[in-house]
């Protein structure tokens, strides 16, 4: 299995694990390390992949629906409908999957609580991040931004322009300025260092492209049918 390493300076304490493509046992188009059982793999080579995480426990995985609903994974809900989580105690390992949408990582500079949210354009627009960061408390905390779809390859319009009220994040390419309905790149990136830093969040990361690197990313928007990778964040 192949993972990032967050250049961040979280406590040691803090444990992250970014699983990217490579290493699993699933065929195309789920090569290989696929952790969606929702995407139309094999279940059983799904299980196998799960399993050779390098992670201290059962992870805590949530029904994502781009909501900004935060789970507590320290009262255990029954659906765990949410698009992030947060935990206090020692080894519960907080989980997300994605395929371009961009996953956050949090931890207090104490290091005695940890949190993750999935954050695609919609979960942006509802406001995840900022509940997530309301449910860690007024803590002074550090994020991480995990690999998600860059600008380079995220085309959106305007209605999904329409939905953020700071310009910040969305340029007119030349190609499309004469175009009838007007086209914008999306930078995932910019737009949570924005919103994390006005919540007074210190951000790490970002800037790697899922789309452009298909050797080690899945990713949704290049691929259509394909894999997750996943975002593991726990105490220790
Ligand atoms: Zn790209």
């Amino acid at each position: 299995m192949a993972s990032l390493e967050p250049g961040w300076p979280a406590p040691v304490n803090i444990k992250v694990l970014f699983s990217d493509r490579r290493g699993g046992c699933s065929h195309a188009p789920y090569a290989s390390l696929n952790l969606g059982s929702h995407v139309g793999d094999d279940a059983a080579l799904v299980t196998r992949n799960r399993a050779s995480i390098d992670v201290p426990g059962e992870p805590y995985w949530l029904e994502q629906t781009h909501t900004d609903i935060c789970v507590n994974a320290d009262m255990d809900a029954t659906d765990r409908l949410g698009d992030a989580s947060i935990t206090r105690e020692r080894g519960k390992v907080l989980a997300i999957m994605v395929a371009d949408c961009l996953p956050v990582m949090f931890t207090s500079r104490g290091g005695d609580i940890v949190g993750i949210a999935h954050a695609g354009w919609r979960g942006l627009a509802n406001g995840v991040l900022s509940s997530t960061v309301m449910a860690l408390g007024s803590r002074s905390m550090l994020a991480w931004m995990g690999p998600a779809i860059g600008p380079c390859h995220y085309t959106v319009g305007e209605n999904v322009r329409a939905c953020f009220s700071s310009g910040t994040g969305f340029a007119k390419g030349p190609e499309n300025a004469n175009s009838a309905e007007s086209k914008f790149s999306m930078d995932l990136y910019a737009i949570a260092n924005e919103q994390l830093q006005s919540l007074g969040v210190e951000v790490y990361g970002g800037g790697l492209c899922t789309y452009c690197d298909s050797s080690r990313f899945f990713s949704y928007r290049r691929d259509g049918v394909t894999g997750r990778m996943g975002g593991f964040i726990w105490m220790e």
